[in-house]
């Protein structure tokens, strides 16, 4: 991997102002290499290159854009492996699941390229006309997590500039070389000041929820950050878009086919170390099912070989970073000393990596932390109950509500139970599922606004009626 990703201002590749800062690999604990840190003034001359650019890219046709990001999905194709092996060496996935990563991002920036923005026509009489028209919004900052740091790039990046906004990227600090390259690799598209990045902490996040020249902030991170973000954002009422964090339940009923289900409960609780807002993260198992289910689960987590994400054949990859290495840590063992059961896993690689196999957790409720918080990582509490109605309660008793499903053989049953759950995406026989075309959103303290398909794009634009008295 290269060691001199730049932040890229206008067009332009730049060094950061303030002192750069390393990077973690996570499978070895070491640094990876070293980032740019902007400073505050670095964020002003990226917003007003972008707001400079605004002025010409607002007006460029919609087929025009269309074919640039058709470009940049080209682009990131020839570049497939060499940014999944980024990927790898930063956030800590296993290979396969970066190349999946990446393939996600190449499909999104496609379908979101060959998306319409229709002119709704509100009225057409003899003597008038009314018609909804969506305008571009101006500059938009982007703020990004650690989790799937390439893929949530593009969700936050393409639809901005499909519907004529310009943007300003600011990547997690623990996986910015991904997001960098991106952001260059696009700039070889699009005119100067389109897309710009900036990178580094020092309250570039900040600066940009309160930053005037900024109209809205998409944003995808913990609920406490979308909070603040909302507070600073209030002065020239941006925009929001804010994709925070989830406790996700799921319920299996009585009678269902554990064998038939198990793989899929797994995968999804576990989709890249759990490090997944809409993984499932509290599982309700019903009391005549829970032994074999956990039994099951347990053999599956037996089976993954972890390690570091870049060797062949490892299926699970190291927790991002250490501080959500210690807090998984912590709710495992606040779990056992609360009389959870811990079963065995598989085996975890010496070194200093931070490593934590998939773990199981049975004899657990409600009211322990491994339940009540989002652990964002490789540990799933199953919980049992009796009562169907009382499960749905619990189940709706967080402050979250991001995802949530049901599993069970009789889909009309599993039906009426999942549209009682409290969350912006109910599932039934699956989990943790996003796609280009089907907006995706939280409810409570998950956020609001969504993002994909039509829907999602919309929230890139301001709506401006136009009423013709002929
Ligand atoms: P985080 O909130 O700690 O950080 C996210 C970003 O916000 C980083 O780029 C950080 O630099 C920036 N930031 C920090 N303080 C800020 C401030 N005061 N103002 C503006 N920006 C600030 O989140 P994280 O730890 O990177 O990500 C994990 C969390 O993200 C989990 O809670 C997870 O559920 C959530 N998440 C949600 C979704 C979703 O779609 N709902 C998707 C992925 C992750």
């Amino acid at each position: 991997m290269k060691n001199d990703y730049s932040m890229m201002i206008d067009g332009h590749a730049v060094a950061g102002e303030n002192t750069p800062f390393s990077v973690i690999n996570p499978a070895t604990a070491e640094a990876l290499a070293e980032c740019p840190a902007a400073s505050l003034e670095q964020l002003d001359l990226a917003v007003d290159a972008a707001e400079k650019a605004f002025i010409t890219w607002q007006k460029t046709s919609h087929t025009d854009r269309q074919a640039m990001l058709h470009k940049i999905a080209d682009k990131l194709e020839e570049h497939a492996a060499e940014l999944a092996n980024i990927i790898t060496s930063e956030q800590g996935k296993p290979q396969a699941l970066a190349q999946m990563e990446v393939g996600g991002a190449v499909a999104w920036t496609r379908y979101t390229a060959d998306l319409e923005i229709p002119v709704e026509v509100i009225e057409d009489s003899p003597n008038k006309r009314i018609e909804l028209h969506r305008k571009p919004l101006g500059v938009v900052g982007s703020i990004l997590p650690w989790n799937w740091p390439l893929m949530i790039a593009v969700w936050h990046i393409m639809p901005a500039l499909r519907s004529g906004n310009t943007i300003v990227v600011k990547p997690s600090s623990m996986t910015p070389f991904n997001t960098m390259r991106l952001v260059e690799l696009i700039n070889e598209v699009v005119p100067a000041g389109v897309a710009n990045i900036v990178t580094g902490e020092g309250g570039l996040g900040r600066a940009m929820s309160g930053h005037k020249k900024i109209r809205k902030i998409v944003f995808t991170g913990s609920t406490p950050t979308g909070q603040n973000i909302m507070r600073n954002a209030a002065d020239n009422l941006k925009r929001l878009t804010l994709e925070l964090g989830g406790n996700d339940a799921a319920i299996v009923l009585p009678g269902t086919d554990v064998k038939s289900i198990a793989q899929g409960v797994f995968q999804t609780a576990f989709l890249n170390m759990g490090q997944t807002c809409a993984a499932l993260k509290r599982l309700y198992v019903h009391e005549s099912i829970y032994d074999e289910l956990s039994q099951e689960l347990i053999a599956i987590a037996q089976q993954q070989t972890v390690g570091d994400g870049a060797t062949p054949g490892v299926t699970f990859g190291p927790v991002q970073n250490k501080d959500q290495y210690d807090l998984v840590n912590e709710l495992i063992a606040d779990a056992k000393a609360s009389g959870g059961v811990v079963h065995p896993s598989a085996v975890v690689p010496e070194g200093a990596g931070y490593f934590i196999a998939p773990t199981i957790v049975t004899n657990v409720t409600d009211g322990m932390r491994v339940v009540d918080e989002e652990q964002f990582g490789p540990v799933l509490p199953l919980i049992k109950y009796s009562d169907i109605d009382d499960a749905v309660a619990r189940a709706n008793a967080s402050e979250n509500g991001l995802g949530g499903s049901v599993w069970g053989a009789d889909i009309n049953q599993a039906q009426e139970i999942a549209s009682q759950l409290e969350c912006g995406t109910a599932w039934i026989n699956g989990h943790a599922e996003v796609l280009p075309h089907a907006p995706f959103g939280g409810c409570k303290m998950s956020g609001f606004g969504v993002e994909f398909g039509q829907e999602g794009l919309l929230e890139y634009t301001v709506p401006q009626l136009l009423n013709i008295n002929r």
